[in-house]
């Protein structure tokens, strides 16, 4: 063979040979990746929560960490986060604002086994007990380390007390991710209360908020449902959770059910009832809502205070919700 030959030779195998690398590397690279986009077309991003990632159709659970600042107490807020396949709403369910208010928590360790995000449109983020040190001292209204009120602690302080940080926590990393929010109490451990209802700010954040947080409140499916009034000038002015988000304009409902530190179906049952009865009006999950006939709307609210001090008993004549 003429070197000119050997050269051609050499320079054929080195063709060929370039020619199968690049076929190897297009099937080992540009393949995948061409491949891989037309299979995202069916998956959407995934869902980012502070440094939890949960991708479409996954649920995740993980602690939101609230550093110990100028009181040094470090605590975390507890919160599984539902990611479906499909797109739609992020709706977010808050217990344990009150940490001795056992049926909104309760409710929202049931929940998670109800959902599928796998068949699921949107995301919901479940915040399991908002005010972890109010749960583990089992204090009632108060954080036992601050002795301050976490839903009169809004939008809080990122160099606040510790309860002004989980509120703050709550105001900048979960509410913006939000386009529903559900805040679920009970009466504390020492209140009695009517039975369940949910309530929302009849004249807060706007017609649209207002029109928004109805439908929300109508769709949690009882019969009773309060209305507050009253609006606010300036995030610092919306120092309780609903009203923080509502002023964001996040449509908002508040939930009570239960009462007196009692952990009972009867109370917890129409949280987790309510909660699937909003998810399905939202078109977040399959189904149709429950919505009642004829809600009875209660705007007028009343402070009765005694003249005397002392310790009230149950009176025998007047039941809760005469
Ligand atoms: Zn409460």
């Amino acid at each position: 063979m003429l070197v000119r030959d050997r050269y051609q030779e050499a320079s054929k195998y080195q063709f060929r040979h370039l020619s199968k690398t690049i076929v190897h590397w297009f099937l080992t690279l540009v393949a995948p990746i061409a491949f891989a986009q037309s299979g995202s077309e069916e998956l959407r991003e995934p869902f980012r929560l502070m440094q939890l990632e949960v991708s479409a159709g996954e649920r995740v659970s993980g602690k939101l960490l609230v550093n110990g600042g100028v009181d040094g107490v470090e605590t975390f807020i507890p919160v599984t986060v539902f990611h479906g396949r499909d797109s739609g709403p992020v709706l977010s369910l808050i217990a344990g604002i009150h940490g001795s208010e056992y049926s909104p928590i309760i409710s929202m360790q049931r929940l998670p086994e109800l959902l599928d995000p796998q068949a699921m449109a949107g995301t919901v983020i479940i915040v399991h007990i908002a005010n972890l040190p109010a749960f583990q001292g089992r204090s009632v209204y108060f954080g036992p380390d601050d002795l301050k009120n976490l839903t009169r602690s809004f939008p809080g302080k990122v160099d606040g007390t510790v309860t002004e940080r989980m509120a703050f926590t709550l105001s900048e990393e979960i509410m913006p991710l939000s386009d529903y929010l559900i805040d679920i109490h009970s009466g504390d451990g020492n209140e009695n209360l009517r039975l369940s209802y949910p309530a929302y700010y009849a004249e807060a954040g706007g017609t649209e908020v207002v029109d928004q947080s109805r439908r929300l409140a109508v769709a949690f499916g009882l019969e009773t449902i309060v209305q507050f009034s009253g609006s606010y000038s300036s995030l610092d002015d919306a120092i309780y959770t609903s009203a923080q988000s509502v002023t964001r304009g996040i449509p908002s409902i508040d939930v009570e059910s239960g009462e007196l530190g009692v952990i009972d179906d009867v109370f917890i049952d129409p949280i987790t009832d309510g909660a699937l009865s909003v998810l399905r009006e939202l078109g977040m999950v399959a189904g149709e809502p429950i919505v009642p006939a004829n809600p009875l709307f209660m705007s007028d609210r009343a402070r009765v205070y005694s003249e005397y001090e002392g310790i009230w008993h149950k009176n025998m004549l007047v039941q809760t919700g005469d």
